[in-house]
């Protein structure tokens, strides 16, 4: 019914003597001038008949129709236009001409964003702490957006781990004071953008309209209030990108532009998950296919990246993205899986445009040889990648988590976080990976070390002073607990305090036990530590061999050293600074910066613990 009345009373608008109406929508909906991508593909959809033969013309001073293409299904049309740099901002009409009819659309071009690489597409590096959040799941601050009328997903039920329960960007907005007391400079959300999928929408993988923030989050409109408060605050924001799939009930699969859009396939063939048959040697040209040419789920099917115009829509809307949002740096989902030349331009198209923008890819493989052949690397192999880093879940798997749960051995326990970091030789540069304990697919870390406190403390300090960009997942500070397994919804549970009512609330300390508090506070004292260290956040890092449990790191600069002692072990251990004289000569003492206490150059580190000592002469 609405939409019918605004047709009726757009029909009556007169421009260049055609009605101004919704007819088509345009992909991207709109772009900038002075941008370095200035020939956009714009991707035209209406929905009747004969679109494909129309007459297309712009009449715009330096806006410049170079060439229509009318694809497979008549119903789409890709426009390539050139925006001249002397171009100015305003509404580019694009008229729509055929058996005398006539149709015009909007397409604005807008004034850019001031400040690049100032105030937005900074780049985020190992001085920042990333926080890890799920919209739906962090806090409820508009109750008026937990339903969209027309949605498909009309779920809304805090008891059930798959549906929603209406958190939202407001209700990160209200707890950024929260955030940044904590610490944490860069927030990551799972997906924002819209999720019309019948169910299983909480997590955001499956995208289905490109050009609209999820309503159900708060819309571009509070997308855009976030990235500002943000940035008012020195922070910055990190967007999570799905390039190799879309939910299928994306307008492009549900009414596919070309019969190559998606990788089709003569029975549903999933991915097979495996990185291997991309880089072995040996590998079979069919293995190697299924890998990046299968579908993800079956409801998440595989965007034809090595077509020419799949290509442009994805590039285009990543440098879309962060114009109109501000963004900072870019997590890309399940990267492997990904045709990785089309990844290659476009990360290069990213960074052509933003200089400083940084960009890390979900490569959950297993070897630190595997995850650096998919970033820049210092390897002699056919496929160099251009990533800048990985989500690091060799430091994690082959790290620090057999650090806290494996009994000491040549190969085990703490010999293999020392083992995989030795490893870091392969990759261009290793501090541009993420690094964390746990993350919206993974069994939290708490329950994963089997409720011991005391190892995950020493997985945040490992997490806070080794080399990486250093990411925490909501909760980890609150003592969240949640098994992967059977369901991974139940790493995925709603924040204390987040919703009215809530019994417990982590803002303000109402309800939390005394371990829960205790860990925030953790976490907050060593995070904000690090910030102000900048041995920890660009110096070197120096690890000893570990000696039964007991493993010693060292990050330094010019100004400060920071020694790093991880006992691993269920005895205490004699620490002697005499055993690392490389790092400790002309130091004479130490202060745990979490506790202050200061020790000699000789001490005893309990059991299970870690602590970082500030040196001093
Ligand atoms: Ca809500």
């Amino acid at each position: 019914m609405k939409r019918k009345f605004c047709f009726l009373v757009l029909a009556f608008l007169s421009v260049t003597g055609y009605s101004i109406a919704q007819y088509a929508k345009l992909y991207p909906s709109n772009w900038w001038v002075g941008m370095k991508w200035n020939k956009v593909q714009v991707l035209v959809y209406g929905d009747y008949d004969g679109f494909n033969k129309e007459t297309v013309r712009i009449n715009y001073p330096g806006v410049k129709l170079l060439k229509t293409t009318a694809l497979e299904n008549g119903k789409y049309m890709a426009l390539d236009i050139e925006v001249a740099s002397t171009s100015q901002p305003g509404e580019v009409v694009i008229e729509f001409l055929q058996n005398g009819r006539g149709h015009a659309v909007k397409w604005p071009l807008e004034k850019r964003r001031t400040g690049n690489g100032k105030t937005y597409a900074q780049g985020v590096n190992s001085s920042d702490l990333v926080y890890l959040l799920m919209p739906d799941r962090f806090s409820n601050g508009d109750e008026s957006n937990d339903h969209v009328a027309g949605m498909r997903d009309q779920s809304l039920n805090r008891k059930e781990i798959y549906d929603r329960h209406g958190g939202d960007l407001q209700g990160v907005i209200n707890h950024l004071d929260y955030l940044q007391k904590l610490g944490i400079t860069t927030l990551w959300m799972t997906p924002v953008l819209e999720n019309d999928q019948p169910n299983r929408t909480e997590h955001g993988y499956a995208f289905t309209d490109h050009y609209v923030i999820e309503r159900r989050i708060g819309g571009a409109e509070k997308y855009l209030a976030l990235s500002d408060a943000l940035h008012k605050r020195g922070m910055k924001l990190i967007q999570d990108a799905v390039y190799n799939h879309v939910g299928s009930k994306h307008i492009t699969f549900l009414d596919q532009p070309m019969k190559d859009w998606y990788h089709q396939w003569p029975k549903y063939t999933g991915t097979s998950y495996k990185d291997q048959p991309l880089f072995d040697p040996y590998a079979s040209k069919s293995d190697a296919k299924k890998t990046v040419d299968g579908w993800f789920t079956t409801e998440m099917p595989d965007l034809n990246q090595s077509n020419p115009y799949v290509a442009n829509y994805l590039i285009q809307h990543a440098i879309w993205s962060v114009e109109k949002f501000g963004v900072d740096g870019w997590r890309i989902d399940t990267y492997i899986y990904n045709d990785l030349p089309f990844m290659n331009r476009c990360n290069k198209a990213l960074t052509d445009e933003y200089p400083k923008m940084t960009m890390f890819g979900e490569t959950w493989v297993h070897g630190t040889a595997a995850q650096a052949y998919f970033v820049e690397n210092k390897m002699d192999v056919p496929f160099k990648s251009n990533l800048q880093g990985a989500t690091d879940f060799q430091a994690l798997m082959y790290g620090i988590q057999p650090a806290l749960k494996q009994d000491f051995g040549w190969t085990e326990g703490v010999n293999k976080l020392y083992t995989t970091l030795s490893n870091d030789f392969l990759y261009k540069d290793a501090n541009r990976n993420c690094i964390f304990l746990d993350n919206h697919d993974l069994t939290r870390i708490l329950s994963d070390v089997g409720g011991d406190i005391e190892k995950v403390k020493t997985g945040i300090a490992w997490l806070l002073t080794t080399r990486g960009i250093p990411q925490l997942y909501y909760g980890t500070e609150v003592l969240m607990k949640g098994e992967k397994n059977p369901a991974d919804g139940n790493v995925r549970l709603d924040f204390p305090g987040g919703w009215k009512g809530d019994p417990k609330n982590a803002f303000t300390g109402e309800g939390m036990t005394a371990e829960e508090k205790d860990m925030q506070q953790y976490v907050t004292t060593l995070a904000n530590y690090r910030k102000n260290s900048s041995a920890i956040t660009k110096g070197s890092l120096m690890q000893y061999v570990p000696d039964d449990g007991l493993y010693v790191y060292f990050r330094y600069d010019a100004k400060q050293t920071i020694m790093c002692v991880m006992n691993t072990s269920d005895k205490n251990k004699e620490v002697d600074f005499s055993n690392f004289t490389e790092r400790t000569s002309g130091y004479k003492a130490g202060k745990n910066i979490v506790t202050g206490v200061a020790v000699a150059n000789k001490f005893t580190i309990p059991a299970n613990r870690m602590w970082i000592l500030d040196l001093s002469k």
